[in-house]
């Protein structure tokens, strides 16, 4: 992640600079009260999230004692969560004690670091910056951040520290996505396949350099509103078997699901209507999370539920949309450890929905992409802390500081928070569940990296 944090004592003006460096005054900067009452964050330039962790461990009545101990936690926060830190001390006061301190830290950890001297107006000023270097962390750039002296210099200095932008890789939205069916045996994955390769909507092509034994098939779906959207489906061997002899032959099992979950991006996970969620559907639904795979279920064999209830209504239900809507609950809760798959119900038999898998695949892949931007993820969060408090533990509870994405596929958010054993699995829950939510990822995992205070 592109962070870069300001750190110094209290009065130097990091505020001041952070608001130069932003360029923007109110408009963009925006508090964290909550996550904590004391981090501001700002995005600068599209480019990187700049941080100013002043108010760290501040409270209205401060002991020199008190300043020393937030500084210091200020400083350790900013080690963690930054890639460059802006250490700002004060020409007019000179070195003190408290700048020793955060000098000797950031040496001691490594880290990239711009020293600045802040409140140069004048040339004797600028001269007397010097003494700064005894810091050990080289020349100070010299700024005003009252009057925007130094500025350029500094953010090109920033620019040089951070490297270049990584592109997002602007070729990935001509890639196929690549799908599979999973399930147990019967739930009726080749039928399914078949169905789908039947679809007139569809140019099936077999993939060059696969082998006979691990087949995977290029799809071409013409949606209804023009758009082409491009598949590819791995290990299709049974179902070509199948098509030409109708012997069942089971595929999907032990090494050839790791395959198959490997060579995907979104995996349909197929359960038989009429017999509902199983320990086994369980497990395997539990294995492509583990993956860290987007995930559909599929419901197959929907034809039989409407078939029976043509014969007979289902006691206790209105009509067949009020059943499906309790078996989705149910389901759900029953995939209560899932990231709120999308759940379909179709019939390889009938036909019914098949290509809606096509259309969801699209769709869930699309979110495999996001970059959540950090501003939203941190007010969420906020507002999730204030909804609802963690649990007490003994006397403290579990706080977060400062949440950012660091990784995709999958999605990976990293906490910076308190004492990571604080926080509980049912609140992981409420959290997790709270973000797929705010930001559509249905069906996409979400992982935690939590950094705590030591
Ligand atoms: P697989 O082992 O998961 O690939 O399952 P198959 O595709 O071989 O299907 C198992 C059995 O279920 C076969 O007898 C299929 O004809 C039947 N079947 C599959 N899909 C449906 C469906 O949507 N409705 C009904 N009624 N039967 C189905």
């Amino acid at each position: 992640s592109r962070t870069v944090a300001l750190v110094g004592r209290p009065n130097v003006g990091k505020s001041r600079l952070f608001n130069r460096l932003c360029g923007r005054r109110l408009s963009i900067v925006h508090d964290m009260p909550g996550v904590t009452r004391d981090l501001i964050s700002a995005e600068v330039r599209d480019d990187y999230v700049l941080l100013d962790t002043g108010g760290i461990g501040m409270e209205l009545e401060m002991t020199p004692k008190k300043i020393a101990t937030a500084a210091e936690d200020q400083v350790d926060f900013a080690i963690r969560a930054a890639s460059v830190i802006l250490f700002v001390v004060d020409v007019r006061s000179g070195i003190t004690a408290l700048d020793e301190m955060v000098a000797e830290k950031l040496r001691r950890y490594g880290k990239q670091v711009l020293l600045v001297a802040n409140k140069v107006d004048n040339q004797e000023e600028e001269a007397d910056a010097d003494e700064f270097s005894r810091l050990g962390l080289g020349d100070a750039y010299t700024v005003s951040a009252e009057h925007g002296r130094g500025i350029t210099v500094l953010n090109e200095a920033i620019d040089e520290m951070l490297g270049p932008k990584p592109e997002g890789s602007s070729g990935d939205k001509d890639k196929r996505i690549r799908i599979s069916l999973l399930g147990r045996p019967n739930v009726g994955k080749s039928s399914i396949g078949n169905r789908l390769l039947d679809s007139n909507r569809l140019i099936v092509s077999d993939v060059p350099g696969t082998t006979r034994d691990s087949i995977e098939l290029d799809l071409d779906y013409k949606h209804p509103d023009g758009e082409t959207l491009k598949f590819r489906l791995a290990d299709t061997a049974g179902l070509r078997m199948k098509r030409k002899v109708d012997s069942p032959v089971e595929y999907f099992s032990g090494v050839r699901t790791q395959h198959a979950l490997e060579r995907s991006d979104v995996v349909f996970l197929v359960i038989d209507a009429v017999e509902g969620v199983t320990k086994q559907d369980q497990a395997l639904a539990g294995e492509v999370l583990d993956t860290g795979r987007a995930l559909v279920i599929v419901v197959n064999k929907w034809d039989l539920i409407i078939q029976r209830w043509e014969e007979e209504p289902i006691e206790g239900y209105k009509n067949l949309k009020h059943f499906l809507k309790s078996y989705e609950d149910s389901l759900r809760k029953e995939m209560f450890f899932l990231p709120d798959p999308p759940v379909l119900f179709v019939s390889a038999m009938t036909g019914f929905k098949i290509e809606s898998l096509l259309e969801t695949a699209a769709s869930v892949q699309a979110t495999l992409d996001l970059k959540l931007p950090t501003g939203r993820l941190n007010n969420l969060i906020q507002s999730l802390f204030e909804a609802r408090s963690p649990k007490l533990v003994g006397t403290k509870r579990f706080k977060v500081f400062y949440a950012v994405q660091v990784g995709s596929r999958p999605l990976k958010i990293r906490f910076y928070c308190n004492r990571v054993e604080r926080l509980d699995p049912g609140y992981r829950r409420y959290l997790e569940k709270a973000i797929i939510h705010e930001f559509r990822l249905s069906g996409c995992p979400v992982r935690f990296d939590l950094v705590g205070k030591d």
